[in-house]
């Protein structure tokens, strides 16, 4: 049984994916008696809980992976300067390992509506995001905008899979990359600018 106290559950690592120099993503295996606890939507995130230096941390994780489309729940960890559990995810964590996890939550997720998405997402907050435009894509017709920020190129969290998906959907997804040491901060001006006409987006 890979049920622990309270609701966390031991799960699996399947796979640990090095995404760029300060992020790694963990695969988890989701054992058929918990297939239904850990059903997710889209936008929501699962708490990890562990143990760094004999303290007990618990920090939420946003499942960048997508329900029905992705074989696997899949989180995204970025390093935090000084940040305690995002180093310790990204220095220890190994294919094979057990980690504590709570079942999904969350209720930044798609709304059944039609009208234009436009998404605005800075370094890891790319992996809600991400799940949410897979589904959008798969489920719906909307149109959809992201705006993402990072530092640099190398910061670009998923940029090969966007490619990917904007390629197969150029008539509906449009992405547009800001690059802190190219284009500076991502400002009121700019947000305007990008939003345009689409007053009556979900944001
Ligand atoms: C819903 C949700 C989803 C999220 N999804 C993601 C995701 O997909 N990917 C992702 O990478 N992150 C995500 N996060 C953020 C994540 O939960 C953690 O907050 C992040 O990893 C930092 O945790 P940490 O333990 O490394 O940092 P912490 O150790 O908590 O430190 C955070 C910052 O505070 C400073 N600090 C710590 N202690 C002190 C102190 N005593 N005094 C002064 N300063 C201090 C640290 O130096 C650091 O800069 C999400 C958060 C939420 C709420």
């Amino acid at each position: 049984m890979t049920a622990l106290d309270g609701p966390y559950y031991r799960l699996g690592v399947a796979d640990v994916i090095e995404e760029t120099d300060d992020a790694k993503s963990i695969v988890f295996d989701v054992p058929e008696d918990l297939k239904q606890r850990f059903a997710y939507l889209s936008g929501q995130f699962l708490s990890l809980r562990i143990e760094v230096d004999g303290h007990r941390l618990v920090r939420c994780y946003s499942l960048a992976s997508a329900p029905g489309l992705d074989p696997r729940h899949k989180v995204t960890v970025k390093r935090v300067v000084d940040g305690r559990a995002s180093n310790w995810l990204n220095d220890h964590v190994a294919k094979g390992d057990q980690l504590e996890v709570m079942h999904p939550n969350g209720i930044f997720c798609l709304r059944d509506r039609e009208t234009p998405l436009v998404l605005f997402g800075g370094g890891s907050g790319i992996t809600p995001i991400i799940s949410i435009i897979k589904t959008a894509l798969r489920t719906t017709s909307r149109l959809i905008k992201l705006v993402y920020a990072n530092r640099n190129d190398r910061s670009i969290i998923f940029k090969d899979e966007l490619a990917r998906l904007l390629s197969k959907h150029a008539d509906r997804l449009e992405i547009v990359h800001r690059l802190d040491d190219v284009h500076g901060f991502v400002d009121p001006a700019l947000v305007v600018q990008q939003v345009g006409p689409r007053t009556d987006a979900d944001f």
